[in-house]
């Protein structure tokens, strides 16, 4: 039994890691009347662009737009193979349906959550057309390896760096989002590393790319919004969606840029409070992300008789979670399913704790020590 008091900030999964100065950033874009596109977006992506140390960053409303934005600027076609592995959020599958190419789920390597270049090398065929590494929980993914390869065959790398702003390569230590021959995703959802409330970021690898991707996020429509202030009339150049990023979001995202080495460092700290405090926890397996260049998204862990464990926190007011259900067991992506072993077992093993700025060390010993008994009151043999 868990008899201590309850611990309201155990009983959350994710929050956004706030600094204070947001609020006030968002009041100064509210006052001036100006919430679309405007000159606040083009400083917040000149801020990326110069945190990455690239050229440029071309802002969108969302992870899943940055995604599919990336698509269309590669020139993915319909009916092309994607590679992707089958253990992302939905929202990866859903930008390649966006553009109707067909997902090939390929399987993830069971310790880092995240695919080799052997598993996307084997799933390789004439029709691929792009390969989608996703760098779970925040873990960079090296496809150095089989680079030569796939541009040789003039297969595009889109990496879907949703929870990975910040991160570093570990084979380079150069920060993800910097290579120039991938294209980056990055998404500054509410609970991402780096929040503007909503939105994304593609970074293109050239500036031509650049170019098409914000006139694809702008209604195919080839200039900024503040140029457009200046003439009267506008040219639409080809296919484009609305997905520039209001000035409202990146005042967030700016705000949180300037005080991102805080958010980074705490989430280092709190992912290795739970290593420390797990390291006597048995049964339990921690998923590596390797924290010395990662920064952290999840915390996640295997446990055996997961569902139980899951329900038992649950009950203690431990907000658990679980990132993700596979994808091609997904009733919606079920033409599509082969079967991913590693995936498979990973989707009945997996348990995200509780992680967000406002957690103890109290709090994180809390979730510790509810883990344990939840694990106990599930067992069959009785434990020392
Ligand atoms: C959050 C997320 C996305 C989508 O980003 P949104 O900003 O929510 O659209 C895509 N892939 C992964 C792995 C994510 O975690």
């Amino acid at each position: 039994m868990i008899n201590e008091s309850r611990r309201p900030d155990a009983g959350r999964n994710a929050s956004p890691f706030l600094h204070g100065h947001e609020a006030a950033s968002v009041a100064r874009v509210l006052e001036s009347g100006q919430y679309g596109h405007t000159d606040v977006t083009e400083k917040f992506e000149r801020r990326i662009a110069r945190y990455l140390s690239v050229p440029y960053a071309v802002a969108v409303t969302s992870g899943t737009a940055a995604l599919h934005t990336a698509l269309l600027a590669a020139g993915i076609k319909a009916g092309a193979e994607v590679i992707v592995p089958s253990m992302t959020f939905c929202a990866t599958v859903q930008a390649i349906l966006a553009v109707d190419a067909t997902p090939r789920f390929i399987d993830i390597d069971a310790t880092t959550m995240c695919v080799t270049p052997d598993l996307v090398t084997k799933a390789i065929t004439d029709a691929t057309g792009a390969v989608i590494p996703v760098l779970f929980g925040g873990r960079a993914v090296d496809l150095t390896p089989i680079r030569a390869d796939l541009a040789e065959r003039g297969i595009t790398v889109i990496e879907d760096a949703a929870h990975a702003f910040g991160s570093r390569n570990h084979t380079n230590n150069r920060l993800v989002g910097s290579n120039a021959t991938v294209l980056t995703c990055f998404s500054f959802g509410p609970i991402k590393n780096l929040t503007c409330g909503q939105g994304g970021a593609v970074i293109p690898r050239t500036p031509d790319e650049a170019h098409t991707l914000r006139r694809l996020r702008l209604l195919g429509v080839a200039q900024s919004q503040s140029d457009r202030a200046e003439t009267t009339t506008y040219q639409v150049h080809g296919f484009g969606l609305r997905y520039q990023l209001s000035g409202l979001n990146a005042a967030i995202g700016l705000a949180q840029l300037d005080h991102f080495d805080m958010a980074a460092a705490a989430r280092r700290h709190l992912w290795r409070t739970y290593r420390a405090a797990l390291t006597e926890v048995r049964d339990v397996t921690l998923i590596d992300v390797d924290p010395d260049h990662a920064v952290p998204h999840l915390c996640q862990i295997r446990v055996p008789r997961r569902d139980e464990v899951f329900a038992h926190l649950r009950k203690a007011h431990i907000g658990v979670g679980v990132h993700y259900p596979p994808n091609h067991l997904q009733p919606a992506f079920a033409t599509w399913h082969r079967p991913l072993p590693a995936t498979e077992q990973a989707g009945e093993q997996i348990l995200s704790l509780p992680f967000h700025q406002h957690l103890t060390e109290v709090d994180i010993a809390h979730v510790v020590r509810a883990l344990r008994a939840a694990l106990d009151a599930t067992g069959t043999t009785p434990r020392t």
